[in-house]
């Protein structure tokens, strides 16, 4: 190996070995409320006013805001010898808690419930069971129920989800012409953030969200626009209960939660109770058909490991289930980050 080769090869593990510092960084900073002071602010600040302002320690927040730079998550310009940090575009448009962008509360479930979690990475690789196997292992949904302690858990888990949707919502929704669909059920949709914008495309649909009890119960709570009557919750357990007809399922992100036998399982249930010419939609992240990358889908199936019974797949892998479960006419997209799948019932 040449020195050159030998330096870069360095740097590489340097920064592969540091990486969940620069995530612990940013997660720090966001709970701390460092991009909503500098939005808010609109003029850059002292790391002296910001540690006043957030009642954090002068010596703690300027190492933090230092950081931070070096992340390009701040700028820092001097006037007077003294530093002073701004936002930089990025934690404008995707950190601050105001941005209709925010990923803020995806980023909280981040640092809360998966950062401590991977900890036991080691344990769950060699015996191949979720971190919520162990506690909650006798429940049907264990993950789910571990995941759903309290009501604030509730919240931090559907807020979570809801972020993805800020940036890829419309362009899921709009991967398919989904306006031949007038009943569509979004199974474990959560809060109903992907409803509304389901909703918004296709003004002549009606959508119900269909999840588990405290999360509908939660969802109800949370004021909902006067145009966004079309959409409706209700409460229930996809592999126990009855799944009414409709013209289209929507699994967004849900499949990926489950092993093969249980996806089979409910796709096979939709299919009896598909209307004909309907279908299901999922949504999820695509590994390549080699299994090579992307990247960030390998970092999720890991995610998957660690907090759930699933894994992500190829595109051929979904296929191979909706087949077994009945469908045929089974048609992928790629979007920018998600995955869509349609899968007709005949
Ligand atoms: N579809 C949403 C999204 O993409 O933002 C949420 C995805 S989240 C990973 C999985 C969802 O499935 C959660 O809202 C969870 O409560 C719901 N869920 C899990 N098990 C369920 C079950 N047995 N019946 C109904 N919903 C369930």
């Amino acid at each position: 190996m040449s020195v050159t080769e030998d330096t870069e090869t360095i740097r590489t593990l340097f920064w592969q070995q540091h990486g969940f510092l620069m995530s612990k960084i940013m997660f720090t900073a966001c709970e701390l409320g460092v991009f909503d002071l500098l939005l808010e602010s609109g003029e850059p600040l002292s790391s002296g006013a910001i540690a006043e302002r957030l009642g954090t320690s002068p010596s703690g927040t300027e190492r933090l805001l230092e950081a931070c730079v070096g992340l390009r998550l701040l700028r820092m310009e001097r006037k007077d010898s003294e530093g002073l940090y701004g936002n930089t575009n990025l934690a404008n448009l995707y950190l601050a808690k105001s941005s209709p962008k925010t990923q803020y509360h995806y980023l909280k479930h981040s640092s809360e419930v998966v950062y401590p979690g991977l900890q036991f990475l080691t344990d769950i690789v060699r015996e191949g069971e979720g971190l919520f196997k162990k506690t909650h292992g006798m429940l049907p949904n264990s993950c789910f129920e571990a995941v759903y302690r309290t009501e604030e858990e509730v919240q931090r888990f559907s807020d979570a989800m809801d972020d993805a949707w800020n940036l890829y919502g419309r362009e899921v929704m709009s991967a398919f012409n989904l306006s031949h669909f007038p009943l569509i059920y979004d199974l474990g949709g959560g809060s109903g953030a992907l409803a509304k914008e389901c909703v918004s495309l296709y003004p002549n649909c009606m959508v119900t969200v269909f999840d588990l009890p405290k999360v509908v119960e939660r969802a109800k709570k949370q004021p909902m626009s006067s145009d966004k009557r079309q959409i409706t919750f209700q409460e229930g357990d996809f592999f126990e209960d009855p799944v009414p007809e409709a013209d289209l399922y929507i699994l967004a992100r849900t499949l990926h939660d489950w092993q093969d036998e249980k996806c089979v399982q409910l796709l096979t249930k939709l299919h009896q109770v598909c209307r004909p010419g309907g279908g299901v939609l999922v949504i999820e992240m695509l590994l390549n058909e080699d299994r090579c990358g992307p990247f960030e889908t390998h970092l999720f199936s890991i995610l998957m490991l660690v907090l759930t019974e699933g894994k992500e797949r190829t595109a051929s892998e979904y296929k191979a289930l909706f087949t077994t479960a009945g469908f045929r006419d089974v048609q992928h997209k790629k979007g920018s980050h998600y995955g869509i799948i349609l899968g007709r019932k005949q």
